[in-house]
């Protein structure tokens, strides 16, 4: 079996690709790992493989018309339950057309798919009709299920299932993933974005593609929200959309002054000018010392952002020195 567009998890990858091959796929597969990991990625692939007419070295092969017909979505034997738009999860009576759909004969597979994505979302009622076509699955039908944890799914469920567990990928995997699914993109921005995404493919993608339509006044209160957060990281991934935009960086520092010396009015008893929930957060986090020590900070940030010519040093003298200041 082969696992394009899947990353790391060796071990999760040799065990299906034997099963695969051995014709011994269990009926029923549960995928459980942190969103980002892969899971329907993963999910998806083994279904096209169950469908695909090459040989089972080779499936998914991805030319054959059946890979392309899963690929678009619209292969006959392969169904993805739908969330309920209400509940965010999947219904009984979703749960019950699914249950005669996989019943029927498949249309030209060998068999037919069913994936169920985002289990932990599912309440116990749809869970426990789940469980009964689990129990007694139809002949040749394979259910894939994916949650962020086999311990929100029914323990009868877990019992029915194969659970494989997805794990972040190593550095190197994660630089060679970004890369590839990611390819013309910065490989700067790539590399100060690795450290901060744990091993997780899905994280990195998204602060990769994260839109930057906020507004000045917005992005500036985000930096400073950073600031005062527990996790050091989320300050550095704040700043990555200016590793490349030094004089947006420096209209986002002087934002930042405003909203700093407001806060610093608010501190003194003054009433606020701006209005923002963040100068609000920061008179009340700061001490009074951090609080006027912050204009100070930010107007040397300017200067060194009219002088230094390395946004990634930059930068990272910025987070260091702002979360200092805070106190953090
Ligand atoms: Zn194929």
């Amino acid at each position: 079996m082969q696992f394009p567009g899947f990353y790391g998890n060796l071990a999760v990858r040799d065990s299906l690709s034997a099963a695969f091959q051995a014709g011994r796929l269990p009926h029923a597969i549960l995928l459980q790992g942190e969103d980002g990991l892969g899971k329907s990625v993963l999910a998806k692939l083994v279904a096209r493989a169950l469908v695909c007419t090459a040989s089972p070295e080779k499936a998914p092969c991805g030319v054959c018309p059946a890979c392309r017909r899963a690929l678009a979505g619209s292969h006959p034997d392969i169904a993805v339950a739908q969330a309920s738009t209400k509940s965010g999860g999947i219904s009984i009576e979703e749960v019950r057309r699914l249950r005669l759909w996989a019943a029927q004969k498949p249309s030209e597979a060998p068999g037919r798919v069913v994936l169920f994505f985002h289990m932990e979302k599912m309440q116990i009622p749809a869970q426990n009709a789940l469980l009964k076509i689990l129990e007694e699955p139809p002949l040749g039908v394979h259910f894939l299920l994916t949650c962020s944890s086999a311990a929100s799914v029914l323990s009868t469920i877990q019992s029915r299932a194969q659970i494989l567990t997805l794990s972040p990928l190593s550095p190197d995997d994660l630089r060679q993933a970004a890369l590839e699914q990611h390819a013309g993109e910065d490989v700067e921005k790539v590399e100060r974005l690795l450290p901060l995404c744990g091993g997780n493919l899905g994280k990195l993608s998204q602060l990769l593609t994260e839109k930057q339509g906020q507004s000045a006044r917005e992005q500036a209160e985000k930096l400073l929200t950073a600031m005062l957060a527990p996790r050091e990281a989320e300050l550095m991934e704040a700043t990555v959309p200016f590793l490349k935009e030094k004089a947006r960086f420096r209209e986002i520092i002087l934002q930042m002054q405003w909203l700093a010396r407001d806060a610093c009015a608010l501190r003194m008893g003054a009433p606020s000018l701006l209005g923002s929930p963040v100068s609000q957060a920061l008179s009340q986090s700061l001490t009074r010392k951090q609080l006027m020590a912050l204009p100070d900070f930010l107007e040397e940030t300017v200067q060194n952002v009219d002088q230094n010519g390395n946004m990634n040093l930059l930068l990272t003298w910025f987070c260091a020195r702002l979360r200092a200041l805070a106190g953090q």
